[in-house]
Parts: C-alpha cells; sequence; structure tokens
C-alpha cells in the first residue's frame, strides 16, 4: 500500500531496517550520540548556526512540537496574534486558548492565503501584540502561506514569528535569516521521512531566554535545556529516533532539501498534468501551492469514499478535504518513498474510474 497522505509516509527500505537496531537505554551514552546526531543533522538542513539556533526534541506528533513552541514562547506577559486560513490555524488558536494565552485570531477564507494589510494593520493598532503565529504549508488546502513577506511585516514591528513548519520543513525555503523567525515546528514523519512519535522545534537560543512554563512534558525551555547538557527529561520514543537519524542521513545522501523539493515539484506537477488530462482540476494554482501535497476537486459524480475505496483497491491511500472541503476537495501528497511509475500507476487508477 502506498501512502499518499501528508503523513505518515510510505517508507524508504533503508528507514524501515534501521527500527532493527539494538534495544537501548535512554540513560546510556549510546542513546545522547542518536539524541545529539537528530539534532545537529536537523540544524544542518538549513545550515543554522548551533550557537545561534538548538533544535529541540520531543516524543509525540507534530501538534505536539506545535503546543509546545506555543506554550513554551510567547512569554507571560505577551501576546499572540494567529493567522488562520485552514485547520492548522484554527488548532493555534485553540492551544492558544487552553493555555489562557492572550491571542487573537485573525481568520481568513480557507481558500485565501494571509491578507498582510490586514495584519500589519491589526499589529500596528497597538494592542501589544508581541508574536504571530502561521502555518507555512496550510495542509488543509494546500497552500504554501508566504512567509517571506509575513516575515517582512513582522520584522519592521519588532514582532517575533512562530512558525508551523510541519509540513513544509526539509521540503521548502524557510528563510531562518529573517531576525523576526524565533521558532518553526516539525516532526519526523512528513518531508523528512521517518516513522510518528518523534517531533521537535528548531528555535532561536535567544527565544528561550524569555520562556514561558505553561506546559509540565512539553516545557520547551526544560527539554531544550536538558538536551543542551546530553540529557532527557522524560523516556524518549527510541526507535522513531533511530527512524529519524537514519532519514535524516538519507535526506543528506539525497543532497538536502533543495533536492527533495526538486523531487516532490516534479511528482506533483506530474499528478496536476494527468488529473487535469483527465478532468479534475486543482483547487489552487501551482504557484500558490506547496510541492508537498495539492488539493484537488472531486469528479462529478463521484464522492470521496467511492474515490477512496476504489483507489485503495488499487494499492493507493488518498486523503480526504477537511472540515468544510470535505465534499468538495480530496488530497494528494507525494512524500515518501514515491517515485514517478508510482504516480503513472495512480493516474491509470483514475482513468478507469472517470471513463
Ligand atoms: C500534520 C500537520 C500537523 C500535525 O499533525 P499531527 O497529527 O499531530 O502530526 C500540524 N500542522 C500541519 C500544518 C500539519 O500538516
Amino acid at each position: 500500500m502506498l501512502l499518499l497522505n501528508p503523513g505518515p509516509v510510505t517508507l524508504t527500505e533503508r528507514v524501515r531496517q534501521s527500527l532493527l537496531q539494538p534495544d537501548l537505554c535512554h540513560r546510556e551514552s549510546e542513546f545522547f550520540d542518536l539524541q545529539e546526531e537528530a539534532r545537529t543533522r536537523l540544524l544542518d538542513i538549513y545550515k543554522l548556526d548551533p550557537a545561534e539556533w538548538q533544535a529541540v526534541l520531543m516524543t509525540g506528533s507534530g501538534t505536539a512540537a506545535v503546543e509546545s513552541m506555543i506554550a513554551g514562547l510567547v512569554p507571560e506577559n505577551g501576546k499572540l496574534l494567529v493567522i488562520e486560513n485552514g485547520v492548522y490555524g484554527e488548532r493555534i488558536t485553540q492551544i492558544a486558548s487552553q493555555y489562557r494565552i492572550a491571542h487573537e485570531a485573525l481568520k481568513h477564507d480557507w481558500m485565501q492565503g494571509p491578507d498582510l494589510e490586514r495584519i500589519a494593520a491589526r499589529l500596528d493598532a497597538g494592542e501589544g501584540f508581541t508574536h504571530v503565529a502561521v502555518i507555512h504549508h496550510e495542509t488543509t488546502t494546500g497552500r504554501l502561506n508566504d512567509l517571506q513577506s509575513l516575515a517582512a511585516v513582522c520584522r519592521a514591528r519588532g514582532v517575533r514569528l512562530l512558525v508551523d513548519g510541519v509540513s513544509s520543513f526539509a521540503a521548502e525555503a524557510i528563510d531562518f535569516a529573517d531576525s523576526s523567525i524565533a521558532a518553526v515546528a516539525a516532526t519526523a514523519n512528513k518531508c523528512l521521512h521517518g516513522v510518528p512519535g518523534a517531533s521537535f522545534v528548531v528555535v532561536r537560543r535567544e527565544a528561550l531566554k524569555q520562556a514561558a512554563s505553561r506546559t509540565y512534558y512539553l516545557d520547551l525551555g526544560r527539554l531544550a535545556k536538558l538536551q543542551d547538557q546530553r540529557n532527557t527529561p522524560f523516556t524518549p520514543s527510541v526507535h522513531a529516533y533511530y527512524a529519524l537519524v537514519e532519514a535524516l542521513r538519507e535526506l543528506a545522501d539525497e543532497g538536502g532539501w533543495t533536492a527533495r523539493h526538486a523531487r516532490y515539484a516534479a511528482l506533483a506537477e506530474q499528478a496536476r498534468a494527468g488529473l487535469a488530462e483527465r478532468g479534475i482540476e486543482s483547487a489552487l494554482p501551482p504557484q500558490q501551492s506547496s510541492v508537498v501535497l495539492r488539493a484537488y476537486r472531486l469528479p462529478a459524480g463521484i464522492s470521496y469514499v467511492q474515490l477512496h475505496d476504489a483507489l485503495k483497491a488499487r494499492g493507493f491511500v488518498i486523503y480526504a478535504g477537511q472540515g468544510g472541503l470535505s465534499a468538495e476537495l480530496f488530497r494528494i501528497s507525494t512524500m515518501g518513498n514515491i517515485h514517478p511509475a508510482d504516480v503513472e500507476r495512480l493516474l491509470q487508477g483514475f482513468s478507469e474510474l472517470t471513463r
């Protein structure tokens, strides 16, 4: 079965085999070697200076890393503006509410990109915003939100940006040199091609100085401090770390994030062009979409369930639209061990269905 959902991904044999390494106690030096290799390699992807940045690992899915980032990096007296244009933006608002963080949500239609003028006006209204949270690749629609322009708006106002990069990290450009970016949260089992269970926040050391401690298990400040000392507060998912490290080695061997971007871009274009030939339209134009996942309009007369089941019988798992978009859209991600021949077979499956 090939997984075309946005994580967990179809593993390569190399990463799958890495799960079969020796049992490790997480208090032994062998584990801390593994933890250090993961942390070092995560920074290396975007060539980040370890004196300025730190990769903080945790056991949990991508949401754990996002929650840790939001709960940890908005200071006690800070205020957060959440840019919402899909399910994952809404999730950040829910996290902020649950931790009683002072915040406001700037809601957008789910098919629209962030409205920079509205955002700038909100920040200029002078109500003490210290941070903006945004989803880089909003997986709800496949939209790649324009991080660079948003960062410029934030930088000009001395506001820090907290980025959910869960479905873009290692596949899309992220300008970490922009001083407004305080942190990016992501996970092992999307564009990195590891297994679920390990996630992380790449955080500016400077931002940790004002860290808040609102949560026990996901306390970013404590995780950061202990990991810098080759330590860990709790039992990590050791096997997920094995897979993450092997996936990071594989990514480096394949040419790093730019090579992964190029690979995904080719697969996404192959799928888009093939579906367009079969009368199935993309929900967004390619230049507004990530290379990681695309949303498509359901063909007339075919429900998502019919499409899903027919493709599953042919060996492919596709993904439904979320929320109000579930009756209109379906989604195809080409992250993981997916190759052009697989997309070709998928397109043949569509031909048989839409004939
Ligand atoms: C997948 C995803 C998440 C996290 O989902 P988990 O199920 O917790 O791994 C968060 N944000 C975005 C943009 C995502 O695509």
